[in-house]
């Protein structure tokens, strides 16, 4: 975020004590009356589908079946792995900042720094929701415009694809992606 709006991590609520995750933490009362943690179901939004298979010890019986498996896509009406969720995520959050105001208001400046904060409490994949708590730490959203909003997330999402091992995208052309269509004319 712009220094010059003079909201810090602070203004959002944001602590290093901060440790909001999507794990289940439920615990249920033994017969001596003492608390045992109650065995849940792995979090499939925080895993692959591979690994979320091998949880599961399901169906494939070979590394051919295996792999047939994870390349044929999930069914859409199924709960979304990590790869979904990001992905449908990232979409949500790109198209969220193309469309933000070319000049906002101060309120909607500081309400769109709280989006990410409170967004980054509720993330439901552990891993992911704890780095991007660290990035806002030092990488506050840029909330000015539309234009600084939309760059400042194409940056955030190279970063965790440098992490992940992704290929940078082009931040010059991300209103092409989530805006107005490639200039080839290809999404007209
Ligand atoms: P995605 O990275 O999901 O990208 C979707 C589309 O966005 C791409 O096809 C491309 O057209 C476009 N795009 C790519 N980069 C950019 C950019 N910089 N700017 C604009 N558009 C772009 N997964 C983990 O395993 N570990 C993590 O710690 C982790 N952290 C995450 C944090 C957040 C906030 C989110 C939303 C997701 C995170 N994920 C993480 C998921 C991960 O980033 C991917 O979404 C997932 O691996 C699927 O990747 P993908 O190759 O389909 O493309």
């Amino acid at each position: 975020m712009a220094a010059s709006q003079g909201l810090s991590l602070a203004a959002f609520g944001v602590t290093s004590e901060d440790k909001s995750t999507s794990e289940d933490k439920s615990t249920s009362e033994d017969k001596s009356g003492g608390e045992q943690p109650v065995k849940k179901k792995p979090c499939r939004a925080c895993t692959d589908f591979k690994s979320w298979m091998k949880t599961q010890k399901r169906q494939t019986t070979s590394a051919v079946e295996e792999s047939k498996a994870e390349q044929e896509p999930q069914d859409p009406q199924c709960p979304l792995d990590r790869e979904e969720l990001g992905r449908n995520t990232w979409s949500f959050l790109h198209t969220m900042a193309a469309y933000y105001p070319e000049t906002p208001s101060p309120s909607q400046q500081q309400d769109m720094g709280h989006f990410f904060h409170l967004f980054s409490k509720f993330f439901p994949c552990d891993e992911c929701a704890g780095d991007l708590r660290d990035r806002l730490r030092s990488n506050q959203p840029d909330t000015r415009s539309r234009h600084a909003l939309s760059q400042w997330l194409c940056r955030l999402h190279n970063n965790v694809n440098v992490r992940l091992g992704k290929p940078e995208f082009d931040c010059s052309r991300v209103d092409e992606r989530w805006k107005d269509g490639w200039k080839d004319g290809s999404c007209d």
